[in-house]
């Protein structure tokens, strides 16, 4: 490296997953040429790839985060679609048990998720984002520390494949390594305070096995049964998620006390404990074609970079605030955030001062939109780790599970705590007036005695052939 000359880039993305390619198709229209700098190859088909152990999971792409990336790559949707994703309407083309009950499946679609295999999502991006003019990749590649002052960033020292190490100066460096990033500690080689942090850790663990579904997935609803952290005890609850394939994408969640293990043999036992057993059922229908994954990096874990006053450095995605996944909300808040860079770009300069702190507050604009939704929650497990719930925390928990129990039978709720759950609004449209008369009402049907299912599904449950499911279904109610 000695007496080298230092290479230069305008700005250089540190990780080449899901936010590092969306901070690339964020800044490459702007003209502003990007560097990708990823420490494992990248394949050029949706296959599973080493550094993303999370693929391995149900990932749930909600259309907050699916519209924020159509919106920087157009065609997106199509690509994955084309592939074998699914689009699916929201609340109809889910079968849902929430802590208030059973959903109903007769409204209309107010929102819809992306159901794919997170491979498969991840390539769709990389591919439209690395034919940008202007994107490179530097695969095979790894920061070893931040160039820079206590006030300024200012590149990176890269180490190759090979061994050899390049300093590579920079306008901006955007930080997108993911869940464990070290920023903090090379920020702190700077001799830049310590990144103020917030964590939250119910002490979630995720066990995930994939099956071969016993029908065409096309039409096929998500089924979840959601945790409800209510109850005494642990909270445990899972997912069926259609992929392309033909393939079932099974995750199964429990907290701290009651977590999956990765055991073949206790799966299926997981499923049948939940608080409805009909992951179980539908699973007794069909054969598993992998092993089961285990997951514990789970906790939500917020790294409060817009309080920090550096210039020329930005962090995106899991690096700057990584949530528990059962909500699903990490690709949305990334993807929104990515948004928001690129709009903060066309208007600013990115080499004008206080552009890095204004973009990491417009980044953390979504983010904590999303926390809020998670912590509001996880905070309430009696064995979760970290920050405690306020008085007020408490009381809007509390008109949340009031809003939670009256969507089961009022479609303004279900619409509002839709909206807000993909990340299309934010939580102040819970307290619209006409969500807060619906709240006082409270539910207006009894509950459903069980899951609303189309005959293909019940079908499936029975173990005989299924008709064809049509792609909006029309379910019988158990009311
Ligand atoms: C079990 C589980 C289930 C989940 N389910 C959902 C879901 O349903 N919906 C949802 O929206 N989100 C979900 N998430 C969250 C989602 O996976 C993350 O929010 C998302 O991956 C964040 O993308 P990212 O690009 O910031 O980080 P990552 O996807 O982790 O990408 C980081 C990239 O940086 C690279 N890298 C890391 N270190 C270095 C280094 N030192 N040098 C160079 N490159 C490096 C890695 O190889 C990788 O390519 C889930 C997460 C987990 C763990």
């Amino acid at each position: 490296m000695a007496g080298t000359p230092p290479s230069r880039s305008r700005v250089l993305i540190l990780g080449g997953g899901l936010s590092g390619t969306l901070a690339a198709a964020a800044l490459a229209p702007h003209g502003i040429g990007v560097d990708i700098v990823e420490r494992h190859a990248l394949p050029d088909t949706p296959r599973a790839r080493r550094g993303l152990p999370q693929a391995r999971h149900a990932h749930m792409l909600w259309s907050g985060g699916a519209d924020a990336i159509e919106s920087l790559l157009p065609g997106t949707l199509e690509m994955w679609l084309g592939a074998g994703a699914h689009r699916i309407p929201i609340p109809n083309g889910m079968v849902s048990f929430s802590p208030g009950g059973w959903y109903r499946r007769c409204w209309p679609e107010a929102q819809y998720l992306i159901s794919a295999g997170r491979d498969l999502v991840d390539w769709a991006v990389r591919t439209r984002a690395l034919a940008l003019p202007g994107v490179r990749l530097l695969s095979g590649a790894e920061p070893v520390r931040l160039l820079g002052t206590r006030t300024r960033v200012t590149g990176a020292v890269i180490r190759h494949q090979d061994g050899t190490e390049e300093v590579r100066e920079a306008d901006l460096v955007i930080d997108a390594t993911g869940r464990a990033s070290r920023a903090p500690s090379w920020l702190a080689g700077l001799g830049i305070p310590v990144v103020p942090e917030t964590v939250v850790d119910a002490g979630v663990a995720y066990a995930s096995r994939r099956y071969k579904a016993p029908v065409d997935t096309a039409g096929w609803p998500v089924i979840n049964i959601q945790v409800d952290a209510r109850l005494a005890g642990p909270g445990s609850g899972g997912t069926i998620l259609p992929i392309e394939g033909g393939e079932w994408m099974v995750s199964l969640a429990g907290t701290r006390g009651g977590q999956p293990t990765s055991a073949a043999s206790q799966f299926l036992a997981y499923a049948r404990n939940l608080r409805s057993p009909l992951i179980a059922e539908f699973l007794d229908r069909t054969e598993p074609i992998g092993p089961v994954t285990v997951t514990r990096n789970t906790a939500n874990r917020r790294r409060h970079y817009e309080k920090i006053r550096v210039d020329g450095f930005v962090a995106l995605g899991d690096s700057a605030t990584a949530l528990n996944p059962i909500y699903g909300h990490g690709m949305s808040a990334a993807a929104q955030g990515a948004r928001a860079l690129r709009e903060l770009a066309s208007t600013s300069d990115i080499t004008s001062k206080g552009f890095a702190r204004r973009a990491q507050r417009a980044i953390a604009r979504p983010a904590a939109a999303a926390w809020l939704l998670a912590v509001g929650q996880d905070a309430a497990f009696p064995r979760a780790i970290g920050k405690k719930p306020t008085l007020a925390d408490r009381a809007a928990t509390k008109y949340v599970n009031r809003l939670v129990t009256t969507a089961c039978s009022d479609f303004t709720v279900v619409e509002a705590l839709t909206d807000v759950m993909t990340l299309q609004a934010s939580g102040s449209g819970l307290a619209h007036p006409r969500v807060l008369l619906a709240a006082i009402r409270g539910p207006r049907l009894p509950p459903l005695a069980g899951p609303a299912l189309t005959p293909a599904e019940q079908a499936v449950l029975l173990g005989r052939p299924a008709p064809t499911p049509t792609p909006t279904p029309t379910p019988t109610s158990t009311t």
